[in-house]
This record gives structure tokens, sequence and C-alpha cells, in this order.
């Protein structure tokens, strides 16, 4: 999938100590690649590919990270803005609010009426009325019945009538007699994009001037939901789109590529055939859904903002010479903890949990630690080797801990050194900078 072939690309980058033209030149090849392949047209992602790399190459305030993940982190951030940036809200300004279903056949039309109904419902508190207007198949009206009485919201039908149009209008008439103040006009799809369903919803769309016309389309159509979702918007110039069947591992290149083309915003997404399934569309959410990379954008976020460049050079050099000490073990934790809880951080480290789970991981212990190397002299902290037994007394009294516990900061504190060097090595390099050394 997208993810994987995602991370594959980054991977290229692991090792390089910078971000050149080169090494992101290949990556963001593969990148286009992967969303080539996972539908999203192809100017699109070109287009992409060449913003991103604008702007990776030249951020040398950057170089501390591992460069793949500021290029996660750049191409995370253009894929948000290519589906939208914001949060895109829906309009319920009628009074009744007028909402119009379209799309084709099968795109989930029915269920996400039911869907929206419930949600105005449960979370809006508003008093919904759905319409049947799909007038071709009488199990069409049936299948509406069955979702309003799921979610306990009234239907309109008026199973003799052949006109949509009329159907319409009666049902918001009805609605204003009823004290209704969202109306959700369900419509007939078909197949594929043809004139008469385009001329009917048209009419429809024209006689009851919605406050918001939605289109609906199937995540899982990839490119052909980007030509209908322009069919549809010649017609009815759209108010936003329903990304349906977002469930599972569908490739999102639907969603990036629609938003391209028809410069419509995706207002919520359908990930199940349950009422419930339905969520608002958050184009950043979406993004990290495509890249599959959830905390760790979060984490490098933090890591940028918490992070001193200057320590952790001086740090770095300390554990090359093997000068590695006490303060400098202090100005670490300091650095953690200026990042936040250990025990997420650890956690938002791919692989780290796993290698770490041996290593203990307390928060309040930092304050122990912290109390026991202030009370070491400057000497013993530079060299922590010269910490004796007696000395150890001594520290233990004077930061009011146990010796057991200087012992134990004193095995930490060589645990945590020897993990430091070992992070020197490739692929230890992340977690290491990340801690600030
Ligand atoms: P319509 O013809 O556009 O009205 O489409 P329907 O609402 O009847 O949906 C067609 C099929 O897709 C039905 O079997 C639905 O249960 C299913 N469906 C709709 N939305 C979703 C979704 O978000 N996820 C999944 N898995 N199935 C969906
Ligand atoms: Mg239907």
């Amino acid at each position: 999938n997208l993810s994987d072939k995602l991370d594959k690309a980054f991977h290229i980058l692991k090792g390089h100590g910078k971000i050149t033209e080169v090494n992101v030149a290949e990556t963001l090849k593969e990148v286009r690649r992967a969303l080539l392949d996972a539908d999203v047209n192809f100017k699109i992602a070109k287009d992409f590919t060449t913003k991103v790399k604008e702007k990776a190459i030249g951020q040398d305030v950057l170089t501390t990270l591992q460069p793949g993940q500021l290029l996660v982190k750049l191409v995370k951030d253009e894929l948000t803005e290519l589906m939208g940036g914001d949060v895109a809200g829906i309009n319920l300004s009628g009074n009744p609010s007028i909402i119009l279903m379209s799309g084709l056949q099968g795109s989930g039309k029915t269920t996400f009426s039911g869907k929206l109904a419930n949600y105005l419902l449960t979370k809006k508190n508003k008093k919904p009325l759905l319409v049947a207007c799909d007038i071709y198949r009488p199990a069409a009206i049936q299948q509406l019945y069955v979702v309003g009485d799921s979610i306990g919201v009234e239907v309109y039908s008026e199973p003799e009538n052949k006109n949509p149009v009329e159907i319409a209008q009666n049902a918001i008439k009805h609605a204003k007699a009823n004290g209704f103040n969202v109306v959700i006009v369900d419509t007939a799809g078909r197949l594929a994009v043809d004139e008469e369903m385009m001329n009917e919803i048209e009419r429809v769309h024209k006689a009851i001037q919605p406050n918001e016309t939605l289109f609906v389309v199937d995540a899982m159509t990839g490119q052909d939901a980007v030509n209908t979702a322009k069919a549809f918007n010649e017609r009815l110039n759209f108010d936003g789109v329903i990304l349906t069947k977002l469930d599972g591992d569908t490739r999102g290149g639907a969603a990036i590529s629609i938003k391209s083309v028809v410069n419509k915003p995706i207002k919520f997404v359908g990930t199940g055939e349950k009422m419930d399934a339905i969520d608002v569309f958050y184009p950043i959410r979406m993004a990290e859904r495509i890249l599959g990379m959830g905390d760790v954008v979060s984490l490098v976020e933090r890591a940028q903002e918490q992070f001193d460049e200057e320590e952790a050079r001086k740090i770095q050099k300390k554990i090359a010479k093997n000068e590695f000490g006490f303060d400098d073990f202090l100005s670490q934790i300091q650095q953690v903890k200026k990042m936040g809880n250990m025990k997420d951080l650890v956690g938002m480290i791919p692989g780290a949990s796993k290698a770490m789970k041996d290593v203990e991981i307390e928060d309040d212990a930092f304050k122990h630690i912290e109390a026991i190397i202030h009370s070491m002299t400057p000497i013993e902290r530079s060299k922590p080797a010269l910490i004796d037994v007696k000395r150890k007394a001594r520290i233990a009294k004077g930061s009011g801990t146990k010796i057991e516990q200087v012992n134990q900061l004193m095995k930490q504190f060589e645990q945590m050194s020897k993990m430091m060097k070992m992070m020197q090595g490739p692929g230890g390099k992340n977690l290491m900078k990340m801690m600030g050394g």
C-alpha cells in the first residue's frame, strides 16, 4: 500500500547526514511513484513533489534531525495543504437547511444521508428529515426507512409520485410545517454518469436551492472518482465532497486528487456501514493516514521546538571522547523533561518502546536523580569512576536518598552512557538526536 511505499521512499534517506539535492530527488521520485499508485493524478503528483523539493533543499537548520523525518514532515504539511488545509464545515444556515445528496449509484448516498441525519441529531441538536427521492427502485425507499428507523429520524416519501422535484418540494413544505430544521434529500444515482441522471439532479437542485449540495463518492474507485466528481461539479457546482468506504486500508489517493481537481473541500468521510461510522474530514489526519506515520510527526515537531542544538553538539563530542559525565546527564534529563512525559516520548519512537522495555522509565524518578546529582561535587560529576562507597554514602545523605538509590542511578548512568555510545552507530542516531544527544 501507499504507506509501505512511502516508507521505502523515506528509507533512501536513512544514513544520509544531510538533506541534499540528490537524495531528496531520489526520495521524491519514490514518493511520486507511490502517489501515482494511489491514484493521485499525474500532474498533481508532479507539482506536489516539486513543491516539497523546493522546501526541503537548503533547510540546514534541521540537519540535526534525521533528514528522512524532516522530509516526512514536509510531505505531510504539503499533503495537508493539498487536501484543503483546514476543516470545512457544513452550511446549516437555512431554516430549514436543505442538504442535497448527489453521486453515482452505490457510492453510499443513502447510507450517508442516514449518518449525517444521525450526526446532526445527536451532535448538533438538530431535527432532521430524510427525503426519499430515489423513485426508480421501490427497495431504495424501503432502505431509507430502515436507516431512518434505526436512528429515530422521520422519512418523507411519496411512493406513487414519479417526480423527484415535486417530492423534494413537498418534503420541504412538510418540514416547515412540522418543525424540522434540516432536510436531507437522498436522490437516485446511476452506475455511470449519464445525461438523464444529470438532468434530473440538476432539476431538483434548481427547484429546491439547497444550502449545501454534497457529492458522495466511493473512495475505492480511485481515479474514476475524480472524473465523476468533475462531471457532477460541472452541473451542480457542489459545495463539498463526502468520501465513503474509507474503512480498512482504502487508498487515500482520491481524496488528494478530488480536492485539487474540483477545488471543493472534502467535508466528511464514511468509515463503515453503521450509522455512527462518520467522521469530519481533517486534512491533516488524512495526510497522516496516507503517510502512515501517526505520532512520529508530532514527536519530530516537539523535538524541533525543544531541541537545543548547541547543547546537543557539545554532548555528542563528549560522548565521542568518553567525557560524558553526570553534569551532561543532568542536562540530558532537563532536555528530555522539556519535551514532555518520558514514557509517552519513548512510546512515540517507532521500535523504541520494544528496545527500551528493560529500561525502567519513571517520570518522578527524575526528582531523585536530580537531587543525587546535585549532591555530587563537580569532580565527581565529571569523573563518575571516582565515586566509591564512601562518596556514595555522603551523596545519599546530602540528597536525602538511600544508598541503593545512588547505586541505581550509577547503574542507570552506565546503561545510558553505553546506550548513547551504541546510538552513535547507524540506526541509533535518530533516537539520540531526539533526546538531545
Ligand atoms: P447509494 O446507492 O449511493 O445510495 O449507496 P448506499 O448508501 O446504498 O450504499 C451502497 C453500499 O455501500 C451499501 O451496501 C452500504 O452499506 C455500503 N456503504 C456505504 N457507505 C459505506 C462506508 O463508509 N463503508 C462501507 N464499508 N460500506 C459503505
Ligand atoms: Mg441510495
